[in-house]
């Protein structure tokens, strides 16, 4: 039998936009009610993603206050009409949503997934977001072929590890780039082939061309934004893709579209939610990861797990360029 629900629980809201002062650790937030639709998660890992400081500064804008978190991994407390996709209470599970940051969560049952019951205690939420944002940039934005050449930016992070393992196992040639030594021989150990600092290289361009012999890539996933948007139209080859799926450098100012004329180029912004909609293509991808980490022992690598309590440092880190990989908050 469960215990019973306290009424109150830790969590960390923000009233209004800022930097990492608005993050407001308490520990009296109501537990919440799940509505028509949505099951009530006890949430035992929760994701720190990127996108959580853009909704903090308010870059992405969002009714406040807010708890702020997409993604959490936990134990299902109740369920509102009927066992849907085989989730029961007490089912261990994985989700996407809203107000991550919290002990208790209430979310859509159509965004949570029961995990394999051979995935270690974690991996879900370390893995959910940030490898699904990857599958589907190879699948959809630009379905890699074997043997094409990829610039991936930000290497080391949370998206770009999962993007060399996955790009290593359909056979692409990966150049990543990353700002420290450590950073470049973390994302060499999870498969980019080439790897470039473009914080020290003084000519990014020549050395891409030189690494493809002259032709340049066949996509650019930059996850950066505005910083790298010139360097990606340099180095893309004839009828190569764009795809700029982040701002972690700041968002990528108004474009004039005829620059993509020369090349032929596409330009891609995707977002992973418009990827993964409907219930179909979310088991799909779900499916497809778990498979990844499962069968093909794709690493998780888990930067650091920080109590929910220091979620301030958890930001700063991530926002500093201090980590590579995955960080984990638990409550
Ligand atoms: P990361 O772990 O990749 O962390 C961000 C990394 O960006 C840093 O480690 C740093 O790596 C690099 N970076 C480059 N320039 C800067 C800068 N000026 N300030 C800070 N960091 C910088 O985070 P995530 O894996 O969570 O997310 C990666 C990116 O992907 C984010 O931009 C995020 O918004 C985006 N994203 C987009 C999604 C979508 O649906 N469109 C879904 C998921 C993520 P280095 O030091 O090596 O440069």
């Amino acid at each position: 039998a469960m215990p019973p629900l306290p009424k109150v629980m830790k969590g960390v809201l923000i009233e209004k936009t800022g930097g990492v002062e608005a993050l407001q650790y308490k520990t009296d937030l109501p537990v919440p009610a799940p509505e028509e639709g949505e099951i009530l998660v006890r949430n035992e890992f929760i994701g720190v993603n990127y996108i959580d400081t853009y909704f903090r500064t308010g870059l992405y804008p969002a009714p406040k206050p807010e708890i702020l978190g997409r993604e959490a991994e936990g134990t299902v407390i109740s369920i509102g009409s009927g066992n849907k996709y085989n989730i029961k209470e007490g089912s261990r599970v994985v989700w996407l949503g809203t107000g991550a940051y919290a002990e208790y969560s209430a979310v859509s049952v159509e965004k949570a997934y029961v995990l394999p019951e051979e995935l270690p205690a974690g991996i879900g939420a370390a893995a959910l977001l940030q490898g699904l944002t990857a599958l589907t940039l190879i699948r959809e934005s630009h379905p890699v072929q074997p043997g094409d050449f990829i610039l991936v930016h930000a290497a080391a992070g949370g998206v770009g590890l999962w993007l060399c393992q996955l790009l290593k196992a359909l056979g692409a040639h990966t150049i990543g780039t990353s700002s420290t030594q450590a950073k470049m021989d973390e994302a060499t150990a999870n498969g980019a082939e080439f790897m470039v600092n473009y914080k020290t290289e003084t000519d990014f361009v020549g050395k891409i061309k030189e690494i493809t012999k002259g032709e340049g890539v066949r996509a650019v996933f930059d996850s950066t934004g505005k910083d790298q948007l010139e360097n990606d139209l340099e180095v893309l080859a004839r009828k190569g893709s764009l795809v700029s799926f982040g701002n972690s450098s700041g968002a990528v100012p108004p474009f004039v579209i005829s620059r993509l004329a020369p090349k032929c180029l596409k330009l891609l912004r995707p977002q992973l939610f418009g990827y993964i909609s409907t219930r179909e293509e979310y088991e799909k991808y779900c499916g497809e990861l778990f498979d990844f980490i499962l069968k093909d022992k794709m690493n998780v690598k888990i930067h650091e797990t920080y109590p929910l309590a220091d979620i301030q440092r958890a930001h700063t880190d991530i926002e500093s360029r201090k980590t590579t990989g995955k960080l984990l908050l638990k409550p």
